[in-house]
């Protein structure tokens, strides 16, 4: 049975790889969602939002029946019409799924959305991965410059530098398309049909369908028989490399650096041509804080018109461990400017009404609700960080005052009820400059 963190035993607990975003915690993610939207809105990037779960087939068909997410992660579920149901893994499908559904192709011809959400894989938790995590991302969909792809990789960027992350990483690749990769698909599959017995189960049982994830392969020995490995990029037809010449001297343009790593071929069937990843080296081995490229086959595949397409997604909450690992400060934090305390029945009653008086003129604002004595409210007042401190009881009342502590200072003064709200405005104004 679960226990609490003092080790009583608890009836109900959140589901293994889920976890709670508390309310001294909940800053933190409004100000990096306040942050992404805001470089998004910037790039003339629109939110989309679609629902949480979707057909179970829309996935299978979308990232294809051979990856990790379709094959052994997904929440699936018989709903009670017996159909087959999957809460979303990943955002691509679905977002692609909306564009075919929608026409949104016909109302412009670059659709270019963004998402924020949830997302449910049944991976075995550790730190940086969980079942339920979030990733903000987004899809620029109609067409197929390399401008394209390099203007939505510097958005990704941009994020971590709005938020002031350091040392992260770029790594760029290309995967070619269906011109080009099935002939390197078989000049890697014949390289790593020689050392067939050394290589790792997983590694076996991705020979025969899907070998170009051989190269990304975490085990060590894999690694090591694939260092010298035949690469996707010395193979790609005229038109890829084109391509990949183009992001290349596009994202120099924009004065991103980068490395080409031919390893990266991400665990997704509809990539095509540029593939990317963003690693940060103070994640440990869950290193990728985001990942994204082109999938110009993705809206056929899914019944629409072919369109082709580029995106990225990147995980929030390993955003927000490399901020706590750099120390960035977040100071978003929601603290009352004024406290009022008071200390009789009377001071009570009229706190109640003032403290809405001065919330509808625009200042945050806390009263005691568990009539605690004077004492314990300055002391609550101190532990919410109030900037003021308003006491009142029956005595000021009669003489239509009240008693103002700056919290910050000590300094005492007396204000005028009838004025409050325009007093405790300036004084907010004011206590603004000196910070
Ligand atoms: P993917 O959709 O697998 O390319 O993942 C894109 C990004 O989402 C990764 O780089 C991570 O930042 C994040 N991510 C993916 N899976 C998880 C997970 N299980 N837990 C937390 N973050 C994840």
């Amino acid at each position: 049975m679960a226990e609490d963190m003092h080790g009583a035993v608890l009836k109900f607990k959140s589901i293994k790889g889920t976890r709670d975003i508390l309310p001294d915690e909940s800053h933190r993610w409004q100000y990096v969602e306040q942050a992404i939207r805001s470089v998004m809105h910037r790039f003339n990037y629109k939110e989309i939002r679609t629902p949480v779960f979707e057909e179970t087939s829309l996935f299978a068909r979308g990232i294809g029946e051979l990856t990790d997410i379709v094959g052994k992660e997904m929440y699936t579920f018989i709903d009670r019409s017996e159909t087959s149901l999957t809460l979303k893994p990943e955002m691509t499908a679905s977002v692609m799924r909306a564009y075919i559904q929608n026409n949104l192709g016909e109302q412009q011809p670059l659709v270019k959305v963004y998402y924020l959400s949830p997302m449910f894989r049944q991976e075995r938790p550790q730190a940086g991965r969980l079942r339920q995590f979030h990733q903000y991302g987004a899809e620029a969909t109609g067409g197929t410059s390399a401008r394209i792809d390099a203007e939505i990789i510097a958005l990704a960027m941009e994020v971590y530098e709005a938020l002031g992350i350091k040392n992260i990483e770029l790594r760029i690749n290309s995967v070619g398309c269906p011109e080009c990769r099935p002939h390197y698909k078989e000049i890697l599959k014949e390289y790593l049909g020689k050392v067939y017995d050394k290589l790792s189960p997983e590694s076996q049982r991705r020979l025969e369908q899907n070998p170009l994830r051989i190269l990304d392969s975490k085990d060590e020995k894999d690694r090591e028989l694939t260092r010298d490995a035949p690469l996707m990029l010395d193979h790609l037809c005229k038109e890829c490399a084109a391509h990949f010449n183009e992001l290349q001297d596009s994202l120099r343009l924009l004065h991103r650096t980068f490395t080409v790593d031919g390893r990266i071929v991400r665990g997704l069937d509809y990539y095509t041509k540029t593939a990317f990843e963003i690693i940060s080296s103070d994640l440990g081995s869950q290193d990728a804080l985001a990942g994204g490229g082109r999938y110009d086959k993705l809206v056929e595949e899914l019944g629409g018109k072919p369109t082709p397409s580029v995106g990225f997604a990147a995980g929030i909450e390993r955003l927000l461990m490399v901020m706590e690992h750099q120390q960035i400060a977040i100071d978003n934090d929601i603290h009352p400017d004024v406290f009022i305390a008071a200390p009789d029945d009377e001071g009570r009653r009229w706190a109640l009404a003032a403290a809405m008086t001065l919330r509808h003129a625009g200042i945050p604002c806390e009263i005691d609700l568990l009539d605690r004595s004077l004492k314990a409210q300055m002391r609550e007042a101190d532990r919410q960080h109030a900037r003021f401190v308003l006491v009142a009881g029956a005595s000021e009342l009669q003489q239509n005052a009240a008693q103002l502590k700056d919290m910050r200072t000590g300094e005492q003064r007396t204000l005028t009820l009838s004025n409050l709200p325009v007093e405790l405005k300036e004084l907010q104004r004011d206590s603004g400059k000196t910070q």
